[in-house]
């Protein structure tokens, strides 16, 4: 990636402004017919902003450029980026392999919806490659999240591609953990990218956002289905704090980064505490992979406590880490999966899984939070 793209864009207007105009209008109107036509055809200018709008193309530029693709794409949520690319490239009779275990809202879009569609799911344990490449002959596409964002697991992708192209499986990566910094799917030779962009691509916790990147071709045909016919194109305000967001990834990922394998090593050591869960540590059980396709490692994690109630225990105890879901803002966050019965339920997760977010706070603060927490566990 070239850094600078993230900082700086070209000008849309002719002021030199060091901050896009927000395009907050939802049609872009013509004085001709035949400029109209020209525009409908694919041509420079935008026509309704549910296709396409300038402040959300900057936007696009910029996961562009961070994924080195050939283009990207932006939707009104993760979910909806998923959801643009899964109903444009699948059609009832066609076969998904998901390596498990899947975000949970993916999961329910592969089981709820597409499911009633006629597309079939095979879930396999993303850590096992070898089942992963035996269930690709026949399948359309091959879903990928590596490391997963409950328990961290990650898949090895450079085998898992090869094999994929040879059967002619297209695959997709969510690639929310990397942020497209720490890790870069297209080396790997990943087709399809998908983003959460509410999570570090926001970074304030003020935005609900997502994005595809891939090549061109691809591309093309999720904007002609998924963005036109679906309809969850990103809104231009939201667009812009997400440029805003963008201009600090970098800084941000790193002191995210650092506090969280700081209070990783703090846990590993604490007695209450059975496993800390991070890639980054090297008591991680895939260490290895982790060296080979991660360029960092980011504030999420997770521990596993001796069981339901001491989850529940700690959690509440805690006060600078605050209950809730999602993650990747300024503000630390504890989730106990214990709290979470579906999702822990579809996956087998041990009731003592705890996941921590760690944000943007002094480490020592964090740290003393952790330790009064679980002091209290009796
Ligand atoms: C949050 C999240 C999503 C879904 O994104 P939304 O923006 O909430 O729709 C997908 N994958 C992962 C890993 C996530 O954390």
């Amino acid at each position: 990636m070239d850094p600078s793209a993230l900082l700086h864009e070209a000008s849309l207007s002719p002021f030199g402004e060091v901050a896009p105009p927000v395009f907050q209008n939802s049609l872009f109107a013509f004085a001709t017919t035949a400029e109209f036509e020209a525009a409908m055809e694919g041509g420079e200018r935008p026509v309704y902003t549910r296709i396409g709008n300038p402040t959300v193309r900057v936007f696009e530029e910029k996961v562009r450029a961070l994924e080195g693709t050939e283009d990207a794409l932006a939707f009104a949520s993760g979910n909806a980026a998923m959801a643009a690319v899964l109903f444009s490239l699948l059609q009832a009779g066609d076969r998904v392999v998901a390596a498990t275990p899947v975000y949970a809202g993916t999961y329910g879009m592969l089981t709820k919806l597409l499911a009633r569609f006629g597309v079939e799911v095979d879930f396999v344990p993303g850590s096992d490659t070898e089942a992963l490449v035996a269930a690709l002959p026949g399948a359309r596409v091959l879903l990928l999240e590596s490391p997963t964002s409950y328990t961290f697991e990650l898949q090895d992708l450079s085998p898992l591609t090869e094999a994929a192209r040879a059967e002619g499986v297209l695959s997709v990566i969510d690639n929310t953990y990397g942020a497209g910094v720490y890790l870069r799917p297209k080396r790997f030779g990943v087709d399809l990218v998908v983003h959460s962009a509410t999570k570090y691509f926001s970074g304030h916790s003020d935005v609900v956002a997502g994005a595809v990147a891939g090549p061109k071709a691809l591309l093309d045909r999720i904007r002609s289905l998924g963005t036109v016919f679906l309809g969850a194109k990103l809104a231009p305000w939201e667009a812009w704090l997400l440029v805003r967001g963008l201009r600090t990834l970098e800084l941000r990922l790193a002191r995210h980064q650092a506090t969280a394998l700081e209070l990783a090593r703090y846990l590993e050591a604490h007695p209450r505490v059975r496993r800390v869960l991070h890639p980054g540590l090297d008591s991680h059980p895939q260490r290895e992979l982790a060296v080979r396709y991660l360029e960092g490692t980011g504030g999420l994690f997770a521990v596993e406590l001796a069981g339901e109630a001491e989850a529940r225990a700690f959690a509440d105890a805690l006060e600078r880490f605050a209950i809730g879901v999602s993650w990747g803002g300024h503000e630390s966050l504890v989730l106990p999966l214990a709290a979470q019965p579906r999702v822990r339920a579809a996956y087998g997760f041990p009731g003592g899984l705890v996941r921590l977010f760690v944000g943007l706070e002094p480490p020592e603060a964090l740290r003393d939070d952790l330790e009064h927490a679980l002091g209290r566990l009796g």
